[in-house]
C-alpha cells in the first residue's frame, strides 16, 4: 500500500483522528473490497440491486425498507426532496422549485451544524426552507408545536458530536410529536453505531454514512418507511441525478452492513483498549500534557485519549503539535476540532498497534524538539484564526 501511494506521489497517512472524509474515510476490508471488485466488471439491473440492498438494510435496522445513496449528505437532500415532491414526477422534475408545495423543514437551532458543509444547505438544496426551532442551546416542545401548527413538509433530527445537546428535544419526543401530526421525520445518524433506534421510534428515514464506522465505500444508507423511501428513490429522475450512486456504492454499502453484522465487536473493543493503554502509558508523563480517557460524545462505544495542553510547559499549543505532525513524511493526523481549547484527541478506531506506537513516539519527539529549539508556543488562537482567513482548503491555491 505504501508503494501504491509512493507511486502516485502521495504521503502515507496514520489516522488517529477517526473516520474523516478528508482522509479517505475508511479502510474498506477485504470481503467488501472483493464484492466491489467483482461487480465493477459486470452489468446489473440497478433497481434489482437496490431492492436487494433494501432487504438487507431493512433486516439490520428493523425498518420497513432501505435505500443506498451516494452519501449521507445526499440522502438528507433526497429525503427533504421526497418530503416536498413525494412521488409526483412533475414536481420531482421541477425541484428545487417547490412550486408552491409545502416545503418547510424544521430543525432544532442547535442541530444546524457543519459536518464539512452546513446542515441547512442540505435541506435548501431540495428547494425546502429551513425552519430553525428555538435557539442554539434550548429547544422546547412549544417551539416544535408552533412550527407544526404553521405546517411542515418534514422535520430533521441530527445526532452528532457537533450538535448542541444541552437543552435539545430528545429524539423520541421529537419523532413522537411529529408523528402525531403526520409529519415525516428524517434522522441524520451519520456516525452513530445504533442502527435500530430511529426505526423503532417510527422515523420516516434514518441515514448513516456507509464509509464511516461501517467501513464501506463512500455511500449513504437509508432505512425507513417504504413509501417515503420510494419517493426518495424517484428523486433520481430529478435532483438525485447529481448525487448518483453506482453499482459499486450500492453493493459495497450492503456488503459493509453485512460484515458489520457479523463482526466480533467485543474483540474490536479489546483491540482498541490495548491501543488506549499504550497511549496512556506513553503520553501521561509528558511535561505540560494531561492525558485522560474520554468517552464518545454521543455514546458510541469508543474511548479516546484526551490530551490537555499547558502550552508554556509542553512547548507548543495544541494546534501547533497537530500541524507539525501533519507535515511529516508520514502524515500523522490527530483529532483537533477542540484544539482552540488546548485539547487534542487520539482515536483508536483506525490505527494498528504499530501505528499507535509511532503516533506516541512522534508526539513525544515533536514536543521535545520544540522545547529544545524554543520555537514555540507561537501566536495565540485569535491571531491564528485571523491569519487563516480564507485559506481553509489548501488545494491548488495560487502561490502568495
Ligand atoms: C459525516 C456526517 C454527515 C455527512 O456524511 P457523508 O456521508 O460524508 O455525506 C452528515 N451529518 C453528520 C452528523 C455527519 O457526521
Amino acid at each position: 500500500m505504501a508503494d501504491l501511494l509512493a507511486h502516485r506521489g502521495l504521503r502515507p497517512v496514520i489516522n488517529a483522528s477517526g473516520t474523516m472524509t478528508a482522509l479517505g474515510a475508511s479502510r474498506v476490508g477485504p470481503e467488501v473490497a472483493a464484492e466491489v471488485a467483482a461487480i465493477l466488471g459486470r452489468f446489473v439491473l440497478i433497481d434489482e440491486l437496490q431492492a436487494q440492498a433494501s432487504k438487507v438494510i431493512a433486516r439490520i435496522t428493523g425498518a420497513e425498507a432501505g435505500l443506498v445513496t451516494s452519501s449521507c449528505a445526499a440522502a438528507m437532500t433526497l429525503a427533504c426532496a421526497a418530503a416536498v415532491a413525494g412521488d409526483d414526477l412533475a414536481a420531482i422534475e421541477a425541484l428545487p422549485d417547490a412550486g408552491g408545495r409545502e416545503a418547510r423543514v424544521a430543525v432544532q437551532a442547535g442541530h444546524l451544524v457543519n459536518y464539512g458543509a452546513p446542515v441547512g444547505q442540505a435541506v435548501a438544496l431540495a428547494g425546502a426552507e429551513v425552519v430553525p426551532l428555538g435557539s442554539a442551546a434550548l429547544c422546547e416542545v412549544f417551539h416544535l408545536q408552533a412550527a407544526l401548527d404553521r405546517g411542515l413538509a418534514a422535520a430533521l433530527y441530527v445526532v452528532s458530536h457537533h450538535t448542541v445537546r444541552e437543552g435539545e428535544l430528545p429524539m423520541d419526543a421529537f419523532v413522537g410529536l411529529c408523528r402525531e401530526r403526520g409529519v415525516p421525520v428524517i434522522v441524520d445518524m451519520a456516525s452513530e453505531y445504533d442502527l435500530r433506534g430511529p426505526a423503532s421510534l417510527g422515523a420516516s428515514a434514518a441515514i448513516w454514512s456507509g464509509h464511516k464506522f461501517l467501513a464501506g465505500p463512500t455511500s449513504g444508507i437509508v432505512a425507513g418507511n417504504r413509501a417515503f423511501l420510494r419517493a426518495m428513490y424517484l428523486q433520481n429522475c430529478g435532483i438525485g441525478r447529481v448525487t448518483k450512486v453506482g453499482k459499486e456504492g450500492i453493493l459495497g454499502a450492503t456488503a459493509a452492513l453485512a460484515v458489520w453484522e457479523g463482526r466480533d465487536h467485543a474483540a474490536e473493543r479489546a483491540r482498541e483498549a490495548a491501543i488506549i493503554m499504550l497511549w496512556m502509558e506513553a503520553l501521561s508523563s509528558l511535561p505540560g500534557i494531561t492525558a485522560a480517557l474520554h468517552d464518545d460524545w454521543t455514546g458510541n462505544p469508543i474511548t479516546r485519549v484526551e490530551l490537555q495542553f499547558d502550552p508554556g510547559e509542553a512547548g507548543l499549543h495544541a494546534w501547533e503539535l497537530a500541524a507539525r505532525l501533519l507535515q511529516g513524511t508520514t502524515a500523522i493526523v490527530l483529532r483537533d476540532d477542540l484544539a482552540e481549547h488546548q485539547r487534542l484527541y487520539l482515536d483508536p478506531c483506525n490505527v494498528t498497534q504499530a501505528e499507535a506506537r509511532m503516533v506516541a513516539e512522534a508526539i513525544a519527539a515533536t514536543l521535545t524538539a520544540a522545547r529544545a529549539a524554543g520555537d514555540g508556543p507561537g501566536p495565540d488562537w485569535s491571531a491564528v484564526k485571523r491569519a487563516r482567513g480564507r485559506a481553509l482548503v489548501p488545494w491548488l491555491e495560487e502561490p502568495r
